[in-house]
């Protein structure tokens, strides 16, 4: 499960914090020390990690935490608020058009869930009585077109296409299509290679231009960790992302790439997918995932 060692860990130093009574600086800094390499071992950015510890240590080491009566709780609570903000505080809703459709670009490397993802989305949007529209203009990978057909058919969402033909002219027809077919969400399922090129992005660099989208979503595969956030630092730096889907949070990831992305790129997380089956997508709430990672 993911944040499992994490969670042992952390669990691990607050029952010796818990287990003092009464608590000096030196038993803050020495706890803080085993967060910092259970942080760090669970694949968290080095610079966030560094972050986190100071801004912890900082509210942790004053009088009213250490005078008070529960000096261990206090602390604890002050991981877990901080781990919170870390990852972005509150849910991060998707943007509404002023006027439909609402236009959600999907972007990222492949094999990190995007097509999958397009499609959970679109269910889950359907689930809140939505009208999507998924758009296949991933032209290059032979499969993803049917891929999308398929999922589409088994959530009764119409599913654009136009073949093979240019990425930027499907995207520019499915929104008009959108509009005359009473669709208020179009989902664009683009084009993914599997490293960041030049010619990616300025496809999708183009794509944007003419779709004026209100949401560039990455989609990004929790398990390759590190990574994960480079990538992310790379689409946002080339793009403008509005935010980040962090995929495979089912798996045994050690969850880095969760607490990292938002500090890294400022980007928040708006969505987690936690399996492979169409309803596996979840809004993503911070405060929930701080709970789960305190145990
Ligand atoms: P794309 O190349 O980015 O479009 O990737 P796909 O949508 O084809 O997904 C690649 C693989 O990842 C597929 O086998 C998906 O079932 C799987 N996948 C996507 N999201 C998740 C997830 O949240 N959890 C798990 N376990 N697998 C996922």
């Amino acid at each position: 499960m993911v944040f499992e060692n994490l969670s042992n860990k952390l669990q691990e130093v607050f029952k010796k914090l818990k287990g003092k009574g009464r608590l000096t600086e030196e038993d803050v800094n020495l706890a803080l020390r085993e967060v910092r390499i259970a942080l760090l071992e669970a694949d968290v950015n080095f610079q966030v990690v560094k972050d986190f510890i100071a801004k912890v240590k900082e509210k942790a080491v004053g009088h009213e935490v250490l005078e008070s009566l529960t000096p261990g709780q206090q602390v604890i609570k002050i991981v877990h608020e901080e781990l919170i903000n870390l990852m972005g505080k509150t849910n991060a809703k998707l943007n509404d058009a002023g006027s439909p459709p609402t236009i959600i670009m999907l972007v990222g490397l492949q094999g990190a869930g995007k097509t999958t993802t397009a499609a959970k989305l679109a269910y889950l949007l359907k689930k809140q009585g939505k009208k999507p529209l998924l758009v296949a203009a991933d032209v290059y990978r032979p499969a993803a077109i049917k891929q999308l057909q398929v999922l589409g058919d088994t959530i009764d969402v119409p599913v654009f296409t136009m073949g093979e033909q240019s990425p930027v002219d499907i995207a520019k027809a499915s929104i008009n299509f959108a509009k005359s077919n009473l669709k208020n969400y179009v989902i664009i399922d683009t084009a993914g290679r599997l490293h960041i090129n030049e010619e990616l992005m300025d496809e999708l660099k183009k794509i944007k231009d003419v779709v004026h989208p209100h949401e560039i979503l990455l989609v990004v595969d929790a398990m390759t960790g590190q990574d994960a956030v480079n990538v992310a630092k790379s689409f946002n730096d080339e793009l403008g992302l509005t935010g980040v889907i962090l995929t495979k949070l089912d798996g045994d990831t050690k969850g880095g790439a969760a607490l990292s992305v938002k500090a890294v790129t400022g980007c928040p997380i708006k969505f987690a997918g936690m399996g492979e089956k169409i309803e596996n997508l979840e809004p993503f709430y911070p405060d929930r995932m701080a709970s789960r990672i305190l145990g």
